[in-house]
């Protein structure tokens, strides 16, 4: 075996990769939306499978309650205030050095998405919130690229494999967004970490699968419960004609209009504002106005600024996004954005 697969070495002995699988996972490109507690498997995963190129994007900082379940991630990410994208990619350097890991600290928009997937053979999803996953959606329908729908909550999942053209979609088998408040989030049923482990390698599968070329792919929902031992999955047919974007190709996500976006984050007391088509700001910069106005505690580092505002927590990326905690009304959130970061 040539010395640079060794490393491979199991993987390649499973006869439906063997070394041309293995060559084909080595010039695969794979982005994946969200590196928190699916992602963290997703992303692993990957790296330790040999997809040579992972492109990592999380808009999110590591926080003590995550390492509960999301694998990867330690004390000291935690301590040092990093980036999800930037702790993640950090440590799967250190499991293979050899494939390219690109680490975006970014919040995936209608004005970013295409440039995140448009080279990616498979996009899979890490991400917590369907607004999001909608988005995912219309952007791999439009650019024909397969993804991997992943849901976790409390102790039970989802995964769906979808393939444009071939497969029903999102929106085919989930109709509108649902409305808010109307979820249930991690906040409100809580999480357990198997099931993450779990549906995670689901995905992980079937994105080996879709890379390599080889194996039966899910064709429908799998629906699992661990608390329940329930194990399911549910025929979805085909795409619907009907369907506004893979029957229609309207897609609404994609052509949302530029401007100030809110989202009450899983799991927490807080609110991320970002404006849409906003210049970068200057980190520096905003810390000197701070401290001229006197607001409170400012951190500041290459990524992100943090602040105690206001009884209020701050947290401010060079893309303008600020993640604001110490509320879940997306209304004071604005307000508190417009007054101490501007928009
Ligand atoms: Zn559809």
């Amino acid at each position: 075996m040539n010395p640079e697969l060794t490393r491979y070495a199991r993987q390649i002995i499973f006869p439906p990769i063997g070394e041309e699988g293995q060559r084909r996972l080595l010039d695969s490109r794979v982005t994946i939306i969200g590196v928190g507690a699916t992602g963290s498997i997703l992303a692993d995963r990957l790296a330790r499978a040999g997809v040579g190129h992972l492109r990592l994007i999380d808009r999110d900082f590591v926080e003590l309650n995550n390492l509960q379940r999301q694998l990867v991630y330690d004390e000291d990410d935690v301590t040092a205030v990093l980036p999800k994208a930037v702790a993640m990619a950090r440590h799967l350097r250190r499991v293979n050095s050899t494939i390219a890991i690109e680490d975006i600290v970014a919040d995936v928009s209608a004005t970013n998405i295409a440039g995140f997937i448009a080279d990616a053979d498979v996009v899979l999803d890490g991400t917590d919130n369907f607004t999001t996953r909608y988005l995912i959606n219309d952007a791999c329908v439009k650019l024909g690229k397969p993804w991997v729908y992943t849901g976790v909550i409390a102790s039970y999942g989802m995964s769906m494999t979808i393939r444009p053209g071939e497969t029903a979609c999102l929106r085919c088998i989930m109709g509108e967004l649902p409305a808010p408040g109307t979820v249930p989030t991690c906040d409100t049923a809580g999480i357990i970490g198997p099931i993450v482990s779990l549906m995670g390698s689901i995905a992980v599968a079937e994105a080996l699968k879709l890379l390599v070329g080889k194996g039966t792919l899910n064709s429908g929902m799998i629906h699992i419960d661990l608390w329940d031992d329930s194990f399911d999955k549910f025929d979805l047919g085909g795409p619907r004609p009907d369907c506004p974007t893979c029957g229609q190709h309207e897609y609404i996500f994609l052509n949302a209009e530029a401007g100030a976006r809110t989202t009450a984050l899983c799991g927490r007391d807080a609110v991320q504002v970002s404006v849409l088509g906003a210049p970068m700001l200057s980190l520096p910069a905003l810390a000197e106005r701070l401290r001229t106005a006197q607001v409170g505690a400012i951190q500041v580092n290459a990524y992100l600024l943090r602040a105690q505002i206001d009884g209020y927590e701050f947290t401010v990326f060079p893309d303008g996004r600020a993640i604001i905690k110490g509320t879940n009304d997306e209304a004071v959130a604005v307000t508190l954005y417009a007054r101490y970061v501007g928009m």
